[in-house]
């Protein structure tokens, strides 16, 4: 099953097999060896925090791409929504519904705003524990860069 994922991207991507399957290795390692939101959640890094209760935080981006731009981060270290498994689908559909509530807070409710997950390396993921994104306070483009 990964060879064949890492065979498919390499060739996707025209890199050989190996590069991909290195950079799944490296993924792996680095949230195992704990990654930036693994000590913000575990209070060893500060973060401005907007949300917390047991399985989940809130945190304002340290880089806003937006006037609102806040994270919401699962206290589970799945590492992207490509690791994510059924037993998750009701912390993921939390995860939703907090992100939905914090817009309402945060007052872009009816002006709009973006909700997204980066995935893996050509998704533009630079975290490996998966995070939700709120993006909101301007007018969003399509389609995304
Ligand atoms: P990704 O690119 O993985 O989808 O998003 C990671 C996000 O985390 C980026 O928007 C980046 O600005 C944000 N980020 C990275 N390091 C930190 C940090 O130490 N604190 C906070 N609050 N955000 C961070």
């Amino acid at each position: 099953m990964v060879a064949r994922r890492a065979l498919r991207l390499s060739r996707l991507r025209g890199q050989p097999a190996w590069v991909v399957l290195e950079g799944d290795l490296r993924r792996t390692r680095t949230n195992m060896a704990e990654t930036i939101f693994g000590k913000i959640i575990q209070g060893e890094v500060p973060a401005e925090k907007r949300y917390e209760d047991d399985e989940m935080i809130a945190i304002a981006d340290i880089h806003p791409a937006a006037p609102l731009h806040l994270l919401i981060i699962p206290k589970k270290p799945i590492v992207s929504m490509a690791d994510a498994q059924v037993e998750d689908a009701a912390l993921l559909g939390r995860m939703l519904l907090r992100a939905a509530a914090l817009a309402r807070e945060e007052g872009v409710e009816v002006s709009g705003y973006r909700l997204l997950f980066n995935v893996n390396d050509d998704g533009g993921q630079t975290v490996p524990h998966l995070h939700l994104h709120l993006l909101g306070g301007r007018g969003m483009k399509w389609p995304p860069g």
